[in-house]
């Protein structure tokens, strides 16, 4: 349990946070122990100083037969222990217990300092903070320029310690307080952070299990999460739409096979109910070979979207003289509109170059002509136009048909849709698919294609493609052999 707390991003923030606050604690106590006690001793020494001096300078202007009393009378004010050692090693006066019994080594060490050098040294009893240390000054005393003694005097330290003492408390409660405010901090920060993470996770699972329509509604107020969110709400609305197309697109592709191949499957068993003469057995393989047309149709048309869909529409890329290209295509369809009294009138601009596929933009341009003679009424006109405006071509194909109603405008170029009723075309008809094909075929060529229509008035259906410059190309070689010969 304690590992998996601490296997959790929440409970490694909270331990990371502790033992920071932990680290920068006992360094800052240390930081501040250090600084604290050399003030200390630098007060304390400097109070033995000047009681030593005073005490010393009034002992060499006295007879040493009077420093006994001199002594014990300084003892009698004064607070600490107090010591006189010759400069042969008798001991000449002592207030209460021998300093140097104490002390040990450090102080017979300043001692032996003071004697030798002729100058103070410091030694302490214990350390510092210690309750029963004393903090000790070896003062030699002169007379006639050379050391007959060292006095010793004692300052204790324990009324420090309370105050260290006292110090340490209040740290230790005030660390101890922080360090549990980081910890619970740092828990609830990391908690706050990761409570849209929970979501996420709760929310990713539902849609990998199939509820595409689920969304996360978190409002991080931290803008890596909130982006995050965002990010992840557009993938699954994506995932949404791509995968309703899909499901769209199956039943439509069903759907759309189903029916010729139900009418293929009647006609051959209707002709197998008797015997026929070979006259009616062609006249039904002639009707079946219509529909298989049909049938044939439908797949070619999906397996061109199904590669453009994988990114596979493969293009021929090269110039292609498009006013030609919509002057031939115009001629072909003249004799079938002249069957229905339906007249052509082109205006192509001369000399429209543009780069690409001229197969699959006669493709597109068919699929138009045809829409547009499919809905003319007899006795009207269809308008072929080709204008270059800017860097594009723009193409129109106008027709005086019923036009499309507005509502029905924006799916007028995905699969399978049909501005009539899909269910019940004749064979023969188109299942929905040349408009989205002429889409995928534009926007491969880097154009654009829409409508404007009114119920009533017609339609146009316009195409713009970028306009391939002949002097651009030629520029573009000048300037790449430069290159080369630079190089
Ligand atoms: P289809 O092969 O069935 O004609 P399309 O994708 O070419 O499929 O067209 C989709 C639908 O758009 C058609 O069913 C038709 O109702 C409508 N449509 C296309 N062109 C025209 C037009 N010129 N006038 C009116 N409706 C049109």
């Amino acid at each position: 349990m304690r590992s998996n707390m601490f296997r959790t991003f929440r409970g490694r923030l909270a331990l990371m946070y502790v033992s920071l606050e932990l680290g920068i604690l006992l360094f800052a106590g240390l930081l501040l122990y250090t600084a604290l006690s050399n003030r200390v001793y630098n007060e304390v020494d400097e109070e033995l100083t000047n009681q030593a001096t005073s005490l010393a300078s009034s002992l060499e202007d006295t007879s040493s037969y009077f420093w006994s009393a001199h002594m014990s009378n300084f003892a009698d004010h004064y607070a600490g222990a107090i010591q006189l050692i010759s400069a042969n090693g008798l001991e000449l006066f002592r207030s209460d217990r021998s300093l140097i019994d104490r002390g040990g080594n450090d102080i017979s060490r300043a001692l032996g300092i003071s004697f030798r050098s002729g100058r103070p040294a410091f030694a302490s009893t214990e350390s510092l903070l210690n309750k029963a240390n004393v903090r000790v000054i070896a003062f030699p005393i002169y007379r006639d320029n050379r050391i007959i003694a060292s006095l010793l005097l004692g300052h204790s330290t324990s009324d420090i310690r309370s105050v260290f003492n006292l110090m340490y408390l209040i740290g230790g409660i005030l660390g101890a307080i922080s360090i549990l405010i980081s910890a619970g901090a740092g828990y609830y920060m990391a908690k706050r952070a990761l409570d849209p993470i929970q979501e996420i996770t709760r929310i990713a699972r539902a849609v990998a299990a199939g509820d595409l329509s689920r969304r996360l509604t978190s409002r991080a107020q931290e803008k890596e999460i909130g982006l995050l969110v965002r990010v992840l709400n557009k993938m699954f609305a994506d995932l949404e739409t791509s995968f309703m197309a899909q499901k769209r697109f199956t039943a439509d592709a069903s759907h759309e096979l189903r029916l010729p191949l139900t009418i293929l499957k009647g006609e051959i068993e209707v002709a197998l109910r008797h015997p026929r003469s070979e006259g009616e057995y062609q006249q039904i393989l002639r009707q079946q070979l219509g529909t298989i047309d049909r049938i044939q149709r439908i797949v070619n048309d999906l397996l061109t979207l199904a590669r453009a869909d994988a990114g596979q529409l493969e293009l021929v890329q090269t110039p292609v003289d498009l006013s030609l290209l919509l002057q031939e295509v115009g001629q072909q369809h003249l004799i079938l509109f002249d069957s229905q009294h339906v007249a052509l009138e082109m205006d192509i601009e001369d000399d429209l170059e543009i780069m690409g596929d001229a197969t699959q933009i006669e493709r597109t341009m068919m699929n138009l002509l045809s829409n547009a003679f499919k809905h003319a009424p007899e006795h009207s006109a269809i308008y072929l136009s080709a204008t270059a405006v800017k860097e594009s071509v723009i193409i129109c194909v106008r027709d005086e048909g019923p036009g499309i109603a507005e509502e029905q405008q924006g799916a007028l170029f995905d699969r399978f849709f049909r501005a009539d009723d899909a269910r019940c075309r004749k064979d023969g008809e188109g299942a929905g698919l040349g408009l989205a094909i002429c889409k995928r075929i534009v926007d491969a060529h880097e154009g654009d294609i829409w409508v404007q229509s009114k119920q009533g008035e017609g339609s146009s259906f316009f195409v713009r493609l970028p306009l391939h410059r002949a002097e651009t190309a030629h520029q573009q070689r000048v300037s790449d052999v430069m290159d080369a010969a630079k190089a």
